[in-house]
This record gives C-alpha cells, sequence and structure tokens, in this order.
C-alpha cells in the first residue's frame, strides 16, 4: 500500500501550485486521479509504457483494453498520429475541447504498452479546466482510463476514486463532482466512414450532422456474440457493472405505437387507471406501464426475500412505495424529460445500491436516442442485457 494523497482544487480558483506536484508525479512515472467532465480519469505518462502498465495493475484491468490519451491543445495530436484524415479534423474543430475521444492510426513514439497491443490511438482533449491545466503542466499526454476498479461503476466524484483507489495510486485530485457523468463518445476514423464504438454525451444525430454517414459498432445496440470483435476492446468486458443482478423495464414499440393515438381506447384506459390508483395524478401514461411493472417485479423479487433496488425518475417516485418489513429501496436518478440529469446520476445511484448490499435492481428504461443511447447503452451493459418489454 502506498500513501495516497488527496488535493481539494476550486474549479473557479484553479492555482499552479496545486498542481505542479501532480504533473511531476506524472512525469516521474506515477499515477493520478483527475476531474474530467466526463468521469474521473486515472492517469499516468501516456509516452512512458511503464507507467501505463501500473494503471493495469491498480485498477485490476486486463492490459488488451486499451487507454485514451488526453491532451491539453490541439498541436498535441500530430507527434502521436500517423494522419489527421478529414473527418477527425472536422471532429476536432466541432467538439474539442468536449467529451469526445477519436481513433487515429498511431505514430511510433506512442507504446504499445498504451494502445493495448493496437496500432491505433484514442485521443480526446477534456473541457474540464483542472484536467486541461494538469496536463499542460505535466508537459506530456496523459493516458486515463476511468478512475474505478475494473468491472465497478465509473466514477463521478473524487469519494468514489477514494474508495477504489487509496493505497493503490500516488495522487487524487479532487475538483468536485463531475458534470456529464457518462464516458466520452468514442469515434475511429481509421477507416473510410466514421464508426461510433461507445455513445456518450456526443450523439450520434450530432455526428450526423456533422459527417454525413456514420455506422455505429455492433457490440453497441446489441448483445456481445463470442464471434464479434467489437473495434473498442473494453466493449466485450461487463463494464459498468453494479455488484447486484439487474434487470431493465423498456416499452415495446407496440406499445408505444398504441400511446401515440391519444384518444384511442388504449390511452384512455391507463388514464382510467391513473385517475383511479395513481399517487400523482398528472403522471404520463408511458410513465406509469413503467413504473407499474418495474414495481410489480421489484415486489415479487423482495417478497423472495432478495434486498431489492429500484431505479427511477422523478416523474415517476411517488408511484413506489417502500412496503414494511421488505428491503425494498427505491433511488431517482432524474428527471426524465431532462436527459442530462439522468447521466449524471446514474453511476452514484448504481455505487449506491452496491453499498446498500442490493442484490436485485429493477430499473426503468430511456430512449435509445440522443443523449438516451448512452444511458440505455451503460444501463443494459450493468443488466447484462437482461431487458422485460412491456
Ligand atoms: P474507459 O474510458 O475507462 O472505459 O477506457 C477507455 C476506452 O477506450 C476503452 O473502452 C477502450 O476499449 C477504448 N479505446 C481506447 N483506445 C482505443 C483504440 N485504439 N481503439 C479502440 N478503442 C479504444
Ligand atoms: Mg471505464
Amino acid at each position: 500500500m502506498m500513501e495516497t494523497k488527496r488535493i481539494l482544487i476550486d474549479k473557479n480558483d484553479i492555482r499552479d501550485e496545486d498542481l505542479l506536484e501532480a504533473a511531476r508525479i506524472l512525469r516521474e512515472g506515477g499515477l493520478v486521479a483527475f476531474p474530467t467532465e466526463t468521469v474521473y480519469g486515472l492517469g499516468a505518462n501516456a509516452l512512458d509504457e511503464e507507467a501505463a502498465k501500473k494503471i493495469y495493475a491498480a485498477k485490476g484491468r486486463p492490459s488488451d483494453n486499451p487507454l485514451i490519451a488526453h491532451i491539453a491543445s490541439i498541436d498535441q495530436v500530430k507527434p502521436l498520429v500517423k494522419e489527421i484524415p478529414e473527418a477527425g479534423r472536422k471532429l476536432m474543430e466541432a467538439y474539442w475541447p468536449g467529451p469526445l475521444t477519436i481513433i487515429f492510426w498511431k505514430s511510433g513514439i506512442v507504446p504499445y504498452g498504451t494502445t493495448g497491443g493496437l496500432d491505433t490511438v484514442a485521443i480526446r482533449m477534456p473541457s474540464d479546466r483542472i484536467a486541461n491545466r494538469m496536463i499542460a503542466l505535466a508537459g506530456v499526454p496523459v493516458a486515463a482510463p476511468s478512475a474505478n476498479l475494473s468491472g465497478r461503476p465509473s466514477p463521478t466524484t473524487a469519494d468514489h476514486v477514494w474508495e477504489d483507489m487509496n493505497g493503490r495510486i500516488e495522487m487524487i485530485l479532487d475538483g468536485g463532482p463531475v458534470g456529464i457523468g457518462v464516458e466520452s463518445t468514442i469515434v475511429d476514423v481509421t477507416e473510410d466512414v466514421p464508426v461510433v464504438l461507445r455513445p456518450g454525451a456526443i450523439t450520434m444525430e450530432m455526428l450526423k450532422d456533422l459527417l454525413g454517414e456514420v455506422k455505429i459498432d455492433p457490440a453497441i445496440t446489441g448483445p456481445m456474440r463470442p464471434d464479434m470483435h467489437p473495434k473498442a476492446p473494453g466493449m466485450k468486458y461487463r463494464h459498468y457493472a453494479p455488484k447486484a443482478d439487474m434487470v431493465l423495464v423498456e416499452l415495446s414499440d407496440e406499445t408505444r405505437e398504441k400511446l401515440e393515438d391519444k384518444e384511442g381506447a388504449f390511452v384512455k384506459e391507463v388514464e382510467q387507471r391513473i385517475a383511479d390508483q395513481a399517487k400523482c395524478p398528472s403522471i404520463r401514461p408511458e410513465d406509469y406501464l413503467l413504473a407499474l411493472e418495474v414495481d410489480k417485479l421489484a415486489e415479487e423479487a423482495a417478497g423472495k426475500g432478495l434486498k431489492v433496488g429500484v431505479i427511477c425518475t422523478d416523474e415517476t417516485r411517488s408511484e413506489y412505495v417502500e412496503d414494511d418489513g421488505l428491503f425494498y429501496a427505491v433511488r431517482s436518478m432524474g428527471i426524465r424529460a431532462k436527459e442530462e440529469t439522468i447521466a449524471h446520476n446514474l453511476y452514484r445511484v448504481l455505487r449506491e445500491f452496491d453499498d446498500l448490499g442490493v442484490d436485485y435492481i429493477v430499473s426503468e428504461g430511456f430512449s435509445r436516442t440522443q443523449l438516451g443511447q448512452a444511458i440505455m447503452n451503460r444501463l443494459t451493459k450493468a443488466a447484462g442485457h437482461k431487458i422485460v418489454k412491456i
């Protein structure tokens, strides 16, 4: 065990003197966890193979899972890559600094220890000002995956990092809770048509607007099969996983269609049930249907003696009643109508259920467009693709 230093940094008053030690640790081959706008990262000098190896050891992560090189300015890209294709240039101009990672062919100076043996390198320029200043002071690109133990939810506060990394790394920079809460979007520009390898806050819709044709890696849209070879090796691991078993409840296309006919018999029937039974009379029919099914599955499991956690939203929170005698914990992830609030709280709620020793989680599903795609990607992975459609 080494002693882990924790340094509190005020985002509105970032002083170089507070970051110089972190920069020195990085240059000398040590590990520093730092805030970014997406999740906390666990950084090491990206050009130092031995330093990169320490990241894998600290996380307990398989070493074929490549790291993302974080930079502080655009001129740091050129030395790391073979070429910058047109799509890469457009993406950098539009979304850097920001929550977007771009995959390029790597140059000779990037060690295979950083890229997990691949000939490509993942690069991102974070917008978080603490991250930016720390990387600039270090003077080297900083390789960083999320600062969690492998298999645990990504950390969105310095406390989460502390739980996982205390005693394993030299330093944690505490810049408060992160903004976005889910990892960066990853886009591969090494082929003719750009491919999204991981959805994030830069959405598919935004990418298509900018680039025209964009493909999506099949590992994102469905369960992994043994014959699939995802281009982002991280996709094959049971990532983002809570300790509990988990199931997601989603509306089927058929139900969605029926709900669209606002004057139809189906909607009228649901509205009648809401009038008769719902705790919140203004709840939307689609939200009520989800809450009813989630509550049913959760009650069944709690009745069998399992410790149950329910993930809901502010819109449905009032429909869940915590039963005496049964273990039935309910947490809202945020406001369904504002998906950025859901992304922001997602990993915190999963970690909270871990801490409570929950052994079965039932979660409401979300839209599969815009930011919903990133949210559902993380939730379906956490649930091991167990989805109930109603
Ligand atoms: P994390 O942000 O902690 O999930 O880790 C970085 C993610 O970036 C992993 O899922 C990797 O699989 C992905 N990644 C990093 N470098 C590459 C690369 N060269 N090609 C494809 N995916 C990559
Ligand atoms: Mg990760």
